[in-house]
């Protein structure tokens, strides 16, 4: 987790909120241990006119205590002077904090409220230091002693999201979501940011392990209010996709990291020839409609269009990834062909075309410069249709560029993509869609 920046709530950069006026009551130099010297006189005759160095009596927080924004409170033996920022301070493993400190009147009892707010779950150290002094100029004893702010996660009703990253950010390696109904509560270990977000590592409880979006005061935020982590590396692992439900075809974020069910087959295929295409390929058909109209709008200018590929099953793709694993080894067939769960094939809404009477789209040098791929090139999108991975754009849609490839999203949604200038996938995922 290292790469992931802490949350700089804490800044060690505050102004010290330092007590100047007492700088100039240094304490005696006197050793308390060669208190040879007749006591000290007091005006006041104080009790014990003393050799005596003052202790503390009480400290809230103790060690291992729970520290709050009211701060912490200390109680002296016997009335002190010297203390002030530079002799009573909070400090975070990232430094010291700007804090205000009083001593009351009476000398006794000394307070240290955070000038910022406090980190969740950790630790901080509190010191009082050997400047601090009694009226004869004897000295308190170093002390310093740990404690910690809460671990306590909040989790109001609502739906929450869970992430588990690998060695950075961008590496999410399994995602979680739970749904909770009533308030409840878990336990954290630990507070970062990702992505300007903040999130908690929760240890027990509800998303137990993964981080969850937080804030500082531990309380977590549901996926309604939960800002996006950015668009995940295009890693190979099998992410379970946030919107498998038929209805929603047009949002489903499918890549190298998420993966629809194995069981995930629509009910509503049709066959591609009731769109004026060759047939014994099938689509949804709530993309049919918009189907036909671009075959024949294409045909009207001269693009013959045929399909080569349409509706895979999982048990269909792992025969397509299988095939391009012997025909071109793992590493490649990683590039060209999705893992079974991941094609948008099985959505039933993507079509790899071709050139009637053609060969395969792929067998060309680019078939984007085909009358039929240069037409869909341009045309496609005002139809509702997409290609999912353009040229230049693998890196982020992470498949190699399929000019022949498009997937079917609604006019209203392709048009957006359009006019957004980003590949799908990077839409899709910036609308939330790829957690929610
Ligand atoms: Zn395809």
């Amino acid at each position: 987790m290292s790469p992931m920046a802490k949350l700089p709530l804490a800044l060690a950069s505050m102004v010290l909120v330092l007590g100047s006026a007492s700088c100039g009551s240094a304490p005696s130099p006197t050793p308390s241990a060669s208190a040879s010297s007749s006591p000290t006189p007091s005006p006041t005759a104080a009790p014990s006119p003393d050799a005596i160095a003052p202790n503390i009596l009480a400290r809230d927080p103790a060690e291992g205590g729970l520290l709050d924004a009211s701060g912490i409170r200390v109680t002296f033996s016997e009335p002190v002077q010297g203390v002030d920022g530079a002799s009573f301070q909070l400090a975070s493993p990232g430094g010291v904090i700007g804090a205000i400190v009083n001593l009351d009147a009476g000398g006794r009892t000394a307070t240290l409220v955070p000038g910022a707010p406090l980190s969740f779950a950790t630790a901080y150290t509190v010191t009082l230091s050997g400047l601090v002094h009694d009226q004869a100029g004897n000295r308190l004893d170093r002390t310093s002693w740990t404690v910690s702010t809460s671990n306590v996660v909040r989790f109001s009703p609502g739906t929450y999201t869970g992430y588990q990253f690998g060695d950075s950010p961008s590496h999410l390696t399994a995602l979680k979501r739970s749904t909770v109904a009533s308030l409840s509560e878990a336990t954290a270990s630990d507070w970062q940011t990702i992505d300007d977000a903040g999130y908690l590592l929760v240890d027990a409880g509800i998303l137990a392990g993964y981080w969850v979006h937080g804030e500082v005061d531990g309380t977590a935020r549901d996926d309604l209010t939960a800002s996006i982590p950015g668009l995940p590396a295009c890693d190979y692992v099998d992410l379970p996709a946030a919107r498998v439900g038929y209805g929603q075809w047009g949002t489903t974020v499918l890549d190298t990291v998420f993966q629809l069910p194995r069981g995930y087959a629509p009910p509503d295929l049709v066959d591609t020839s009731r769109a004026g295409l060759n047939g014994s390929f099938f689509i949804r058909a709530i993309a049919e409609e918009d189907l036909a109209a671009m075959i024949k709008a294409a045909g009207s200018a001269g693009a013959h269009l045929a399909v080569q590929s349409a509706y895979r099953s999982y048990a269909g793709q792992v025969l397509t990834f299988d095939g391009w694993v012997s025909q071109s080894g793992y590493e490649q067939a990683l590039r060209v062909s999705a893992r079974p769960g991941h094609s948008e094939h099985q959505l039933g809404t993507a079509i790899d075309f071709k050139t009637v009477g053609g060969i395969a789209p792929w067998r060309y040098a680019d078939w984007a410069t085909s009358t039929e791929g240069a037409w869909l090139a341009t045309n496609a999108w005002t139809f509702g249709w997409l290609m999912s991975y353009p040229k230049g754009g693998s890196a982020l849609s992470c498949y190699s560029y399929e000019p022949w490839h498009y997937r079917y999203v609604g006019r209203t949604t392709a048009a957006a993509v359009h006019a957004a200038g980003t590949t799908l996938r990077e839409w899709l995922w910036a609308q939330g869609y790829g957690v929610r």
